[in-house]
């Protein structure tokens, strides 16, 4: 988990690079549906240009249906979801559906000046067009409101491990394996 521009991709993706993991980021799976130009892609794209997130229940479909392709016994790292209390408690009752569980929770952190330069630096690498300046800012505030509180939610039940997403993409991923190989057990 983490802010808007902190990294969680690219560390994501470094995290399981070569080790049989699976990597799901719902951010890109929305990504591809606006690609597809249907009906949902279309109503997604809407969501996406505004920096706010795509209703729960579209969210919570799009998962289970990509979880239930995956193997059981492979490991999965989930790269921006869940992002609202209701999307985690959607995500405890999906996880039971098949048999697994979450096995830690990382928080990757950057002050928000910092997550500001980063995204507006991608706005122009990337041609994100949910990297506006003011859609930049409303991403920075809709997770502070609605993905703040999920944090809360995995503290209390003592599985959040906090990594500083600041400095090189290398130490990050230093970082963030010694955080993931250790995790909390779930009933801590
Ligand atoms: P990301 O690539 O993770 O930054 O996600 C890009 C955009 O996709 C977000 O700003 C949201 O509009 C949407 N999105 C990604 N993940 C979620 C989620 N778990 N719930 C709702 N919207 C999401």
């Amino acid at each position: 988990m983490g802010p808007p521009g902190v990294g969680k991709g690219t560390q994501a993706k470094a995290l399981v690079g070569g080790n049989g993991w699976a990597h799901l980021s719902t951010g890109e799976l929305f990504r591809g549906l606006v690609q597809e130009q249907s009906d949902l892609g279309r109503r997604v794209k809407g969501y996406l240009d505004a920096g706010a997130y795509v209703p729960d229940d579209v969210t919570v479909a799009m998962v289970r249906e990509w979880l239930r392709k995956i193997p059981r016994s492979t490991r999965v790292v989930f790269d921006g979801f869940p992002r609202t209390v209701a999307q985690a408690e959607a995500l405890d009752r999906l996880l039971a559906e098949f048999g697994r569980r979450v096995g830690g929770v990382v928080l990757l952190d950057a002050p928000r000046d910092e997550l500001f330069a980063r995204l507006s630096g991608r706005a122009k690498a990337q041609r994100r067009t949910d990297d506006t300046p003011e859609v930049i800012a409303n991403r920075l505030d809709v997770y502070e409101q609605q993905t703040r509180p999920v944090v809360e939610h995995y503290e209390r039940q003592g599985v959040v491990r906090r990594v500083d997403g600041l400095g090189s993409v290398g130490e990050v991923t230093a970082r963030l394996r010694r955080a993931a190989d250790d995790p909390a057990p779930v009933d801590a």
